[in-house]
């Protein structure tokens, strides 16, 4: 709008010195067409893009942050490219990222785009009807989706490290990792409604029982069946190893409703259930 006002009134000081108001605007019209057409011409110039985007910004939506200047807007980008899966295969967090990292896992963000999550498969989980043979069940991934390892990365720099499998089996075996709350309220809501629960996780059988005391621990109990790595899916990538796993549980009869995990490989593949519950972890990539 203001654009066509700085048209209208240098079209309407000329007109009364005898030129056609219709003439002027045209040409306006066509010069702004011709400055277009020159910005979009390469997109690879960063200096004709950022162009662009001030461009854009003419149209006077309030609020915002200026980008170039803020790591958290850059860390901010990062994150949702993470989360989207369009960022993959990724090795740890950028190093301008981990101060970010750190505040988003520890403070209110995390809890809070943790409660979405698990609230909508809540909802979700409340209008499947439950036929009572057993065979209804939720699959839940473990790390990250049940236990926090939290602790341990706060202290290994929130995944900005090089992952050190030594260093975290020695926390894995701690059996101290805590719930993460609205995932345990989730997990007994299930149950109340009827659901068996399946535990499919990356870790090693040889972990089945520090796993298993963790969980207690941690407020979760009577799960239906506790799967882990045995000796016959190692080397596996995750995402073949749980779809395999998941085939299996469907081969018996069961009826995968909702699937939660941290990671896009607990959810993607075969077998993959009705529907899938990603929960957010900007600290490590696993495919
Ligand atoms: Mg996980």
């Amino acid at each position: 709008m203001k654009s066509l006002l700085f048209l209208l009134i240098p079209a309407i000081f000329v007109a009364v010195n005898g030129r056609e108001i219709r003439q002027i605007v045209k040409e306006a019209l066509e010069g702004l067409a011709g400055n277009w057409q020159s910005l979009t011409d390469d997109f690879t110039d960063d200096r004709k893009i950022r162009q662009i985007m001030l461009r854009n910004r003419q149209y006077d939506i309030p609020g915002g942050r200026e980008t170039g200047k803020d790591t958290g807007f850059v860390c901010d980008s990062w994150r949702f490219a993470v989360e989207t899966n369009n960022l993959r295969e990724w090795k740890k967090v950028p190093d301008k990222c981990q101060e970010y990292v750190g505040v988003y896992m520890t403070g209110d963000r995390y809890e809070s785009d943790s409660e979405i999550v698990s609230g909508e498969a809540e909802n979700f989980a409340r209008n499947i009807s439950i036929l009572g043979d057993g065979k209804d069940v939720w699959v839940f991934d473990i790390d990250e989706t049940l236990l926090s390892n939290l602790p341990y990365y706060a202290e290994n720099g929130f995944g900005s490290k090089d992952f050190n499998e030594d260093s975290f089996n020695e926390w894995v075996v701690k059996a101290e990792a805590p719930a993460l709350p609205y995932s345990l309220k989730l997990y007994n809501e299930l149950k109340k409604l009827g659901f068996r629960v399946i535990l499919l996780t990356g870790r090693e059988e040889s972990q089945r029982t520090v796993t298993a005391e963790n969980l207690i621990a941690a407020g979760y109990d009577s799960w239906e069946r506790l799967i882990l790595r045995g000796a016959k899916d190692s080397g596996k990538p995750a995402v073949v190893y749980k779809s395999e796993k998941r085939m299996e549980i469907e081969g018996e009869g069961y009826r995968i409703h909702g699937n939660s995990g941290d990671q896009w490989s607990d959810l993607l593949g075969f077998a993959i259930g009705n529907r899938s519950f990603k929960l957010p972890n900007p600290m490590y990539y696993i495919s």
